[in-house]
């Protein structure tokens, strides 16, 4: 690579003088900071939830508008000399409802977890709290009565909501007691039907009618097709719940209109969350979309359940936005699915037994029970072997949510580095190699383990070798080098 300082680009230039003023300080920071590169650069990346943001995106983040204190919103902030972060604030939320074509934007949240909070205290304020406020002739809480606001309190704590299931897919937050949502809620989950791994539209329906939650949760980190979002509005409707969509993996699905019609959740549903990290390719952050009459209640996520805004990372999102608005983002979109089919095709050509049998998203779930090990050990024979995945579980899975019988595959980051469906294909058979050459080892007791396990040899240092020569038709950052 050449360092000629006549053709050196801007990013390189960048990143070697934030090093350097980093290395002065703290250079086990500075080192860290290089050797991550390194590392991304040096492997196969297959988390589903994971990407790699541009230079421009990644560059936004550091900076001084880092050190103001914004709470509140445009125009109502609690702090004084806010106006350059209003700006990129509106910036950032123009850009989400251009997008998105949403209503309102809410681009404080610093997290996907965050974004769903705010957004669950959203609907409690809407559907509960201002009906109570109003039928006790009160403006704000303050002005409540002891009695009143005692009632109050346990009525925003006694609500149900229902969301997918942890092991068909659904996430810790959508009501699972260890998520401050199992808390507040009183949930239940929906599944997938056993025979088919799909979502079953008439079980959810009898099950909410059943039920009847004040809130609908659609979204998953895990389920490999696509959800109708208009058919989960209709059981919403029919049950008096809002319908709330958490699209935290799928949110550049959408935004690259792969998603459209009935399958885009922003139509369908009142209230939508998202990361902006993950097949958005933006900053580690979240978003709140919806319907403006859930506006108000929304913007007050800051200081109802967040943090102050980070005014650098809403620049960063604004950033990410601008770029998944030009038309080369849509490209993108479309490249991710056709690779997670070539990815499920060239699996399901080699034996490879696939949760519902393929892929129409962004992601692919393998079960790996077939070759002898549980998912905990095909990680780390996977990671060995140069390929990051991440254990998952799959549908009544015997080994549990830690161990697990499964592998969670998808296709963001490879795509965003140019990979194609025939590497794809390449990938598959180098993942079918590794588990074939997997088994278990036994603990010292002799007795099964679900950690433990022998690669036969040779194995590892094959796919590493063929991994690294995947990796180098592909340069990742191509216009950073940091020599
Ligand atoms: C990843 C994810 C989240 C959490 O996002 P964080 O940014 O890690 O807090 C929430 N919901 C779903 C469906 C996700 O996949």
């Amino acid at each position: 690579m050449s360092t000629d300082s006549g053709t050196i680009t801007p990013e390189s230039r960048a990143y070697r003088a934030a090093l350097e003023v980093i290395g002065q300080v703290e250079p086990g920071i500075a080192a860290a900071i290089s050797a991550e590169l390194r590392d991304q650069r040096a492997s196969l990346k297959l988390i589903a939830s994971e990407n790699y943001a541009s230079p421009a995106v990644l560059l936004a983040m550091g900076n001084w508008l880092s050190d103001k204190y914004a709470e509140g919103t445009i125009g109502r902030r609690f702090y004084a000399g806010c106006a350059n972060i209003d700006t990129v604030e509106a910036i950032a939320s123009e850009h989400a409802r251009e997008l998105f074509g949403a209503q309102h934007a809410y681009v404080q949240p610093h997290s996907g977890i965050d974004a769903n909070l705010v957004a669950y205290w959203a609907i409690l304020a809407h559907r509960i709290e201002s009906p109570a406020l109003e039928q006790a002739g009160a403006r704000q809480v303050n002005d409540l009565s002891e009695q009143d606001w005692a009632q109050l309190r346990r009525s925003l704590g006694n609500q149900r909501l229902m969301g997918m299931s942890l092991d068909a897919g659904g996430h810790l937050t959508h009501g699972f007691r260890p998520n401050i949502s199992g808390k507040m809620f009183d949930q239940r989950g929906y599944g997938t039907d056993p025979q088919t791994g799909l979502l079953d539209y008439d079980a959810v329906r009898s099950a909410a009618k059943e039920f009847r939650p004040l809130i609908l949760v659609a979204g998953y980190s895990a389920y490999p097709r696509l959800i109708n979002f208009a058919v989960m509005r209709e059981i919403a409707d029919e049950v008096g719940a809002t319908l709330m969509v958490d699209m935290a993996h799928f949110a550049g699905l959408v935004a690259g209109k792969v998603l459209t019609g009935d399958f885009d959740p922003v139509p369908n549903a009142s209230v939508v969350t998202t990361t902006t990290h993950k097949s958005l390719r933006g900053p580690r952050g979240g978003l709140v979309l919806g319907d403006a009459e859930f506006a108000d209640q929304v913007d007050r996520g800051c200081p109802m359940v967040l943090g102050g805004p980070l005014g650098n990372i809403i620049a960063a999102k604004a950033v990410a936005l601008a770029e998944a608005r030009q038309p080369s983002f849509r490209d993108y979109a479309q490249r991710i699915v056709e690779n997670a089919r070539a990815l499920a095709e060239g699996l399901l050509r080699r034996g490879a037994t696939l949760v519902t049998g393929g892929t129409d998203n962004h992601l692919v779930l393998l079960d790996v029970s077939g070759y002898g090990v549980t998912g905990r050990q095909a990680e780390s024979a996977l990671l060995e072997s140069g390929i990051v995945t991440n254990r998952n579980s799959i549908p009544q899975d015997p080994n549990g949510a830690w161990f697990t019988s499964g592998i969670r595959l998808g296709t963001p980051a490879l795509t965003t580095r140019g990979f194609g469906p025939s590497e794809l294909d390449e990938v598959a058979e180098l993942i079918v190699t590794v588990l074939k050459g997997t088994s278990q080892k036994p603990a010292a007791s002799g007795s099964p383990s679900k950690v433990h396990y022998i690669l036969a040899d040779g194995v590892a240092a094959e796919v590493n070798s063929r991994a690294a020569d995947l990796l180098a038709k592909h340069p990742l950052y191509p216009s950073i080098d940091l020599s």
